[in-house]
């Protein structure tokens, strides 16, 4: 099938209002007569179901935790961008619009962003009157911070909670309607099949996770908000319960996998600390406005730091490396996720990692403390020569501006970083992959739209910091709800879809098959052996860097462990009860065939851009030397691969990107 990305005519800045005013529409009786499902209730899924609510269709929306305030939303810390310009620094739809396609490094659709620009600065409005409480200034007006790869404050903030106050507000919208009767709401059930009838999605299979039942629902339409897959990887910032099973049972009914291996390795988490664990802790990004990055320039520091007969804070600035100002000092300590990861690799690999592991580099606020401690007791009248002073008056500001992220840091890591500096290291966070979706947000298969993280829409090969956010709201309030209209529009007609017909059947036996085979299979080795082992695999060969011989050796692998798993798997208990090892059982089995897709696609894509990093694809000499090396004659375009049994088998279909509004360049933050 050919890929068409439906990208209506016309210049950027006109293309979505043109398109919303011509599209069609369904008048508000004939919504009360059209269903549709939502699958995931996390900013995406829920500002979606209570926006479709609110217009009148009649929703029914899942997940797998005991309520939607529980997705994984939620740990969202550091904020939101949008284009309101408050600061007067400069900021405008078509800034935000262009640092989004550069900082993705060319490999997004420019129509796409260019709405995602646009309709930002109604997501805070939007938020506000739902009365999310994002930070003010003292004279009252928002407040906002800087982020990476920007050169200005665009991203709003509550607090480190930003993520659970937007859940808030979208959960609150979605309540007003569950009470109106509106949304019907299915907590604890996982969706395990997408069913289509005539070609079309016309509704799910699901297992109510607390009784094992195994149930039909039917719509006329059915939408995916189901989140990242970065625990592919086994260890990654994400919920422990985030996975890819909606979205890979979409794709093995037809539903194209866009760019699966590009992920996003943010900078800045708690580095990891043995075999025991199972899940990281993000340092949010926000911390990269006032902290500083350094690792010892000499290798005797190095060492006296491990030893610790230094401590960092007595070494002395000229023997610091701040190596982030050093090699980028347009953007320093704030340029993307991407570079910023690679840079502490770099310098860990070269040997100056300065925990036991030689895997973690310095986050350092001290220059900050001092700097507002100064600041604070100049507007108060105090003196700027007290040394204590100043230190206790700049950790009050840092308290005020971060006080739960140097909590959290502390009780995890039993250090005050108010006084030594934080130790951070790169972990996988993000997936700008996931589920091709055409300018309206649907997938290839008519009638199934995906939204959020588990589509691949926006970001390109590397996601901005507080994009996420922006792009699962922007899709869920203000972009879906125009676009589903277009096609629901020919549906008035068709009445409620039955759930007896021969392809619901088909997929609820499927299902059944597979769990019952989980359930009975007499194996040896519990689902986490299996997933520990492909994380590995994952993050040794498929991971920061990447290179010809550790993807080839990754999808043989892959392939190996995947077959043990379905011969040795052992999943205790049954499924008529409450059975968490199954139902991790069958999110491994889905991710075991994502992550050889992945390998793949890493394989196929011969270039390196934003998170995709391959060695053999580096700068060699000018300006640039050791950069990432994009090759956009051969490479701009979305891989978009479709299932055919086996990964090993799936057929790559190219979308090739056009850059008509921004100039195709080599992306600087020197
Ligand atoms: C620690 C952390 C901090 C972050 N901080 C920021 C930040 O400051 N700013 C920013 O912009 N981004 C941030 N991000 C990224 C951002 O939080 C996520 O990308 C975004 O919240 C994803 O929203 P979503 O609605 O697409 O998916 P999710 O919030 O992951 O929701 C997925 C939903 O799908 C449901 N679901 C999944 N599979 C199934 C199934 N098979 N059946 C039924 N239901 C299913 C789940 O129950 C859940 O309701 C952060 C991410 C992490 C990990």
């Amino acid at each position: 099938m050919a890929l068409d990305s439906k990208i209506p005519q016309g210049p950027i800045a006109d293309k979505w209002t043109n398109y919303k005013n011509h599209i069609d529409l369904v008048n508000p009786a004939n919504k009360r007569n059209i269903d549709v499902i939502v699958v995931g209730t996390g900013l995406a899924g829920g500002s979606a179901a209570a926006t479709l609510a609110e217009l009148g269709y009649n929703v029914k929306a899942f997940c797998f935790q005991d309520s939607p305030r529980r997705a994984h939303s939620i740990a969202a810390q550091g904020g939101i961008n949008a284009a309101k310009n408050y600061q007067g620094d400069g900021d405008s739809t078509y800034r935000l619009f262009y640092d989004t396609v550069k900082g993705g490094d060319y490999r997004s659709r420019e129509a796409n962003v260019y709405r995602l620009a646009e309709v930002s600065a109604n997501i805070i409005d939007q938020c506000v009157a739902q009365g999310v409480p994002f930070a003010r200034e003292y004279g009252g007006l928002l407040d906002n911070r800087s982020f990476g790869g920007v050169l200005v404050s665009r991203t709003f903030y509550a607090a480190g909670q930003t993520g659970q106050q937007l859940l808030l507000g979208a959960y609150s919208a979605m309540n007003r309607q569950i009470g109106r009767g509106k949304i019907k709401m299915y907590n604890r059930h996982e969706m395990l099949d997408v069913v289509k009838v005539g070609g079309k999605a016309r509704g799910i299979i699901t297992r109510n996770l607390i009784t094992g039942e195994i149930e039909r629902h039917s719509a006329h339409a059915v939408i995916l908000g189901t989140g990242g897959y970065g625990n592919v990887f086994f260890l990654s910032t994400n919920a422990m319960g985030s996975n890819v099973t909606a979205a890979w049972k979409a794709h093995k009914r037809g539903a194209y996998f866009a760019n699966p291996c590009y992920t996003q390795i943010h900078p800045t988490c708690i580095p990891v600390s043995g075999d025991h664990q199972s899940k990281l802790t993000l340092m949010s990004e926000s911390l990269r406005n006032d902290g500083r990055i350094w690792v010892p320039k000499h290798m005797k520091d190095v060492e006296a730091i491990r030893n610790r007969t230094l401590m960092p804070k007595d070494l002395a600035e000229a023997d610091r490396d701040y190596y982030l100002e050093r090699r980028y000092p347009a953007f320093g300590n704030l340029v993307p996720r991407d570079v910023a990861s690679r840079a502490a690799k770099e310098r860990c690999d070269a040997g100056f990692g300065v925990n036991a592991t030689g895997e973690a580099v310095f986050l350092d606020f001290a220059s900050a403390i001092q700097r507002y401690g100064k600041e604070t007791a100049h507007v108060k009248g105090l003196d700027e020569n007290d040394a204590a002073l100043v230190k206790t008056l700049g950790q009050e500001v840092i308290k005020n501006k971060y006080g739960n992220l140097f909590q959290m840091y502390e009780k995890i890591v039993d250090q005050d970083p108010y006084n030594t500096p934080m130790m951070i290291y790169p972990a996988v966070h993000y997936t700008m992959g996931g589920i091709w979706v055409d300018y309206n947000l649907m997938t290839t298969v008519p009638g199934l739209y995906c939204i959020g993280e588990a589509n691949f829409s926006d970001h390109g090969a590397n996601r901005l910091g507080a994009s996420a956010l922006m792009q699962g709201l922007a899709d869920g309030y203000f972009v879906l709800p125009y676009t589903i209209g277009d096609y629901l529009s020919d549906d008035i007609r068709t009445g409620t879809i039955p759930t007896d017909s021969k392809e619901f059947e088909d997929a609820e036996n499927e299902v059944r098959k597979t769990l019952n085979f989980f359930v009975t299979n007499e194996g040896k080795h519990s689902v986490d052996y299996f997933h520990k082992k492909l994380g590995k695999i994952m993050w040794n060969k498929v991971g920061m860097a990447r290179n010809v011989k550790g993807l080839t050796e990754a999808i043989s692998e892959i392939k190996e462990l995947r077959a043990e798993f379905w011969k040795d798997v052992k999943v205790p208990g049954t499924n008529e009860e409450y059975n968490e090892e199954l139902a991790k059982a069958g999110r491994v089995a889905d991710f075991l065939e994502l992550g050889e897709l992945f390998a793949k696609d890493a394989l196929d894509r011969e270039e390196s851009c934003g998170g995709h990093f391959r060695e053999d694809a580096v700068e060699l000499d000018g300006e640039q030397k050791g950069e990432a090396k994009r090759d956009d004659e051969n490479f701009a375009y979305v891989s978009a691969w479709e299932y055919k049994g086996e990964p090993s088998d799936a057929v790559l279909h190219k979308e090739q990107l056009e850059f008509k509004d921004i100039e195709l360049k080599q992306r600087s933050y020197k």
